[in-house]
């Protein structure tokens, strides 16, 4: 058991396992929404993250939270409106597309032991430019 501030409220609670964000309340309230959500979505495969949010009032960026953590299964929805940080694609799961994961994986080995990579990759479009950069910059030696 660990203490920890909940990650919704920031309330002091004790943690029964170390992967708990939230507190009691809070994962509960969570858990409601979740189920209204996939309640929601068992009726209207089809509906987009607006009517989502909209019609069982759940935010936006919570959704989006199940999504990241593979714990809301989207396949149905049409456009979630989640995009790569690397290149701007529609993306469903994650936050990069397969292409700009495997090249992000790339980059990072070849930065190994390097000077810490300056930019994130958040920056869209633009990573690719800041790496060239830093290993033309390492090469100069300043
Ligand atoms: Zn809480
Ligand atoms: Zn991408």
């Amino acid at each position: 058991m660990a203490l920890r501030n909940c990650a919704n409220c920031g309330k002091l609670f004790s943690a029964p396992n170390p992967s708990m964000k939230f507190c009691l309340e809070c994962e509960r309230k969570d858990q409601e929404q979740f189920d209204q959500v996939k309640e929601y979505l068992k009726e209207h495969a089809t509906a987009t993250v607006i009517e989502i949010t909209k019609e069982t009032g759940v935010e936006r960026k919570r959704l989006y939270e199940w999504v990241r953590s593979g714990r809301l299964d989207v396949a149905g929805i049409e456009d979630l409106g989640l995009r790569c940080e690397g290149c701007g694609m529609a993306i469903t799961s994650g936050r990069f597309c397969l292409e700009c994961a495997a090249r992000l994986q790339q980059d990072a080995k070849r930065l190994l032991g390097g000077q810490k990579p300056q930019s994130r990759p958040r920056e869209e479009g633009k990573a690719g430019f800041h790496v060239a950069n830093n290993i033309i910059r390492r090469r100069r030696g300043d």
